[in-house]
């Protein structure tokens, strides 16, 4: 699954992490290899024969299954998990040809989403099938069988689409829906005429029905968990090509067929890659994508077997508007589901304990192919921004080991977080680098050989390495995997001598919120150099480490930035890396930007260091380093919220950094122009908007004002960075325009855009007009909590305590999954004290014990926040105070 990438384009650009933190609370996992389970294993189910009849109008469904199961020890009963499901005859057989028996009691227990079967007569253990038929709903948010409305060329449509991971199987089919029961899966469906469905596996026959409707049935599937499971219905268009054998499609509304072609080129190249990087060539006849519209608080993406889910702000490239970082986006997100369709379809973590197996590989894999297969767009200098996305929750004392104990589905759930998916992509990237390319590619190679249609846990991959690498790889992943937390490597000031310089490293480690805490150990691994120089390696051990680099001169640690750790140097060390800047590699000048800035706030050294680093950069450095630079004024300038003289201090320095680099590249692309410079123009226009620049927000609303005649003046690349600053220093008529053009806008994925601006506006009535608006039926069905996130991100307090007031109406238009972590999301931008004890209340009136986990990470943001601004801020404004002649 990827998780939600909504307003992507600007988080990422910006730096920041997406969403809200979302952390949870964990035991030790210590016990991770006992997987859990909440099943009783007397019985294992084989083979699921389901036969649906959806009836979309109604928003329910009629469904009967026949599973084929094991019974391993003799029993009267047999639980299965269901929920919202309404149960007709049900009876066990021990084969054709044998008398059924009907199931004498069904208990139904809601809370723990089971269902139990009573038979009078004991099943003896050997072979069954167990037939029942059942009814079930159609929901409106995107968990078990879904409906998404949209409007298709002026006409009121509506498609049916499946989310089941990671616990939604039992909504649509009573199952053991645990990852760990692998069964195959026969599906056929009775659908209106003139509609196509899609599953996993291709379409084997298609007969008419007396009454005009189809049953369409599908090729039994491989084993699979049920999670993986998919069933698509509606009017669709269908676009295909062959690969090695596999027929690729990608699926969409109808008539939107042209946006997919970048999609398809995308899945073509992918896929070969992959067949290739494996050594397992990819098992299914097909692989499609589907694109739907709307979109989903909890993820952007799902990695059905051969069926892909992708919400098509995601996936779909619309001329009109679509820029770089969304073909970026688009991408990023085939690759990461293909990546799923090895690590996590073909080979299953065992139980959720392990989910990082399937999220942090196919993070690590979507970056590595986007490095390798579009070079252009540098995604490799995107590893810092990986890293701080995990390191912002690992450093704090709410986080969590990447293994973790879940025993429940409300924690599988939270288990979806920045550091499964950041933090797993993090240190896999160092644990590669560690033993070199090729030696993890063979280990992969013969985890996926020898697990294949398996279920896993994290030592299985580790052995598979280890026996490749022929190095203790295994000690290393476990200290990052089963310790939470982010090492710190402490670096003394460099002694040359004999044209060699040593250094002496001790580890300690980096939190924000616990400045007493006697560290945890680790085995760190470090590549260190002179700047320019040779790069050495060590592993940082016991606490400690020296290291002799050839050359003298400035010393960097973290070389290439794989490491997952932060690097604290001696004030000297940091000075003459600081005036080194320009000499080293754009990678080590981001982790050097993104070290110097968390461990000023935290008060491991002088907030001004990266200042320093901002005031002296080179107006040519390369276009992420500026991206960076600018996501943390235009964050700080957040930071300054209430605080005018401050906040506008800060402004005038940031204009006066941002601005000429702006001057260099200009409103207009030039031809050829190189990607990374497009998502620059994007990101500081943002930024210098947000910073009160008066000519970008001038130029922003001629642009917008001249669009309605001139199609020039608002091109695709532009457009969403114009509009988001129009949006956000709008005025009340400004307002009502763009909800005009939201409303009249044909397209679902355009409209859907357009609402969310509603929620951009700094102006606190027009934000509560948003906040309105959102909770009413015009901007459809999935887009209302969307636009209260995006208010949020202004106004927290505000959006937190209209969403609260509003709770069940919120609670909605939510999907289910994301629901305890939605609220928090919310409150966790605050800076106000009172937001601590507002979130408090919330998770104890509203949250089960298993759920709060989220809830005290966005908690501890708040404080840290708050500390931020009492003690930090102080020092950066001494310092805007002694650079003070950039003021103008
Ligand atoms: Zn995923």
């Amino acid at each position: 699954m990827q998780r939600s990438l909504i307003s992507l384009a600007v988080t990422a650009l910006l730096g920041l992490s997406a969403g809200a933190p979302v952390l949870v609370v964990a035991a030790p996992a210590a016990k991770a290899a006992q997987a859990t389970t909440q099943l009783p294993r007397s019985a294992v189910p084989t083979h699921y024969a389901v036969s649906l009849t959806p009836d979309a109008a109604n928003s329910k469904f009629s469904a009967s299954v026949t599973i084929s199961l094991d019974v391993k020890q003799a029993t009267t009963c047999l639980t299965l998990q269901a929920a919202d499901l309404t149960f007709g005859a049900v009876a066990i057989s021990a084969g054709p040809g044998k008398t059924p028996q009907q199931a004498s009691k069904i208990d139904v227990d809601a809370d723990k989403q089971t269902a139990t079967f009573h038979f009078a007569q004991a099943l003896k253990p050997g072979s069954y099938q167990l037939k029942l038929d059942y009814t079930g709903i159609i929901g409106t948010q995107a968990s078990g069988l879904f409906s998404l409305d949209y409007d298709n060329g002026g006409a009121k449509k509506r498609a049916l689409y499946t989310q089941f991971e990671n616990s939604d199987a039992r909504r649509m089919i009573p199952s053991w829906d645990e990852p760990f029961y692998k069964a195959t899966f026969a599906l056929e469906a009775t659908i209106p005429a003139g509609q196509m469905a899609v599953s996993n596996m291709p379409v084997t026959s298609n007969t008419k029905l007396a009454d005009g409707r189809e049953l369409v049935r599908f090729a039994t599937s491989p084993k699979m968990s049920t999670y993986l499971l998919f069933f698509g219905l509606g009017e669709f268009d269908r676009a295909t090509s062959v690969v090695d054998g596999v027929e690729l499609g990608v699926i969409t509304q109808k008539g939107s067929l042209s946006q997919a072609q970048f999609a398809l080129d995308s899945s073509r190249a992918v896929l070969k890659e992959y067949n290739d990087y494996f050594g397992v060539k990819y098992p299914l006849p097909k692989l499609d994508n589907i694109a739907a519209p709307g979109r989903s608080q909890f993820f952007s993406a799902m990695e059905n077997w051969g069926a892909i889910f992708t919400f098509e702000n995601s996936i779909l490239l619309d001329p009109r508007v679509a820029t770089q970082s969304d073909k970026e986006v688009s991408f990023l997100v085939a690759a990461h589901e293909m990546a799923h369709q090895w690590f996590g379809d073909l080979v299953t973590m065992a139980w959720w304990d392990d989910l990082w197996l399937n999220e942090g590989f196919a993070s690590w894999m979507e970056s590595r192919t986007t490095t390798r297969l579009h070079p252009e767009w540098h995604w490799e200098l995107r590893a810092v921004d990986t890293r701080e996305g995990a390191m912002e929750r690992d450093a704090l004392a709410t986080t969590h080991p990447v293994v973790q104990r879940i025993a429940t589905v409300e924690q599988a759930s939270q288990a979806f977080d920045s550091i499964t998916y950041s933090k797993g992509e993090a240190v896999i990237r160092m644990l590669e680098s560690y033993v070199g390319e090729d030696a993890w590619r063979a280990g992969v190679r013969s985890y996926i050989a020898k697990h294949a249609y398996g279920n896993t846990v994290s030592n299985d991959l580790w052995r598979e390495i280890e026996k490749a690498a022929h190095k203790p790889v295994t000690a290393i992943a476990h200290d990052f995997t089963l310790k939470p937390g982010v090492p710190l490597i402490r670096v003394s000031d460099a002694v040359c001598k004999n044209g060699k310089s040593t250094i002496q490293l001790t580890q300690g480690e980096f939190s924000k919120d616990q400045q007493n805490k006697k560290p945890l150990n680790w085995r760190v691994p470090v590549i260190a150099q002179t700047v320019g120089g040779a790069t050495v390696r060590t592993v940082v051990g016991g606490g400690k480490a020296s290291m002799t680099l050839p050359g003298c001169g400035a010393v960097l640690v973290n070389a290439g930035q794989s490491g997952y750790y932060r690097t604290l140097y001696a004030p000297k060390a940091f000075g003459a890396l600081a005036g080194n800047f320009a000499n080293m590699p754009a990678i080590d000048q981001l982790g050097l930007l993104a070290d110097s800035w968390e461990l000023g706030l935290a008060g491991h050294m002088p907030a001004s260091g990266f200042m320093d680093l901002a005031n002296n950069a080179p107006v040519d450095a390369v276009p992420q380093v500026w991206e960076r630079i600018a996501g943390v004024l235009a964050g700080l300038h957040d930071s300054y919220e209430g605080k005018p003289e401050q906040q506008a201090a800060l402004d005038r320095f940031a204009r006066a950094r941002l601005a000429p680099v702006f001057a260099r590249i200009g409103w207009t692309a030039v031809k050829d122009e190189a990607a990374p410079v497009a998502n620059l123009r994007e990101t500081l226009i943002h930024a210098l908007g947000e910073v009160g620049d008066p000519a970008v927000i001038a130029e922003a609303r001629r642009r917008y004002a001249a669009s309605a005649t001139d199609n020039e003046a608002m091109p695709a690349a532009l457009r969403r960075a114009i509009l988001g600053v129009v949006a956000s220093h709008a005025d009340a008529a400004t307002w009502e325009q763009l909800r005009t053009t939201a409303k009249t806008e044909q397209s679902s994925m355009i409209k859907a855009e357009l609402y969310d601006l509603l929620g951009a506006a700094n102006d606190k009535a027009l934000a509560q007009r948003a906040l309105d608006l959102a909770l009413t039926d015009e901007p459809g069905a999935t887009a209302g909590a969307s636009i209260i996130r995006h208010v949020a991100s202004n106004h927290p307090d505000m959006a937190f305590d209209f969403a609260l007031a509003k709770r069940a109406q919120v609670d909605k238009i939510v999907d289910g999954a994301s629901r305890s972590r939605y609220f928090p999301g919310l409150g966790g931008r605050s800076a106000d004290p009172a937001m601590i004890g507002k979130l408090r209340a919330y998770a104890k009136q509203y949250l089960p014990a298993d759920a709060q986990g989220d809830t005290k990470t966005a908690i501890a943001s708040v404080q840290y926040r708050i500390k931020v601004r009492a003690q930090r801020l102080p020092q950066i404004d001494a310092w805007l105070r002694d650079h003070a002649q950039h003021g103008g």
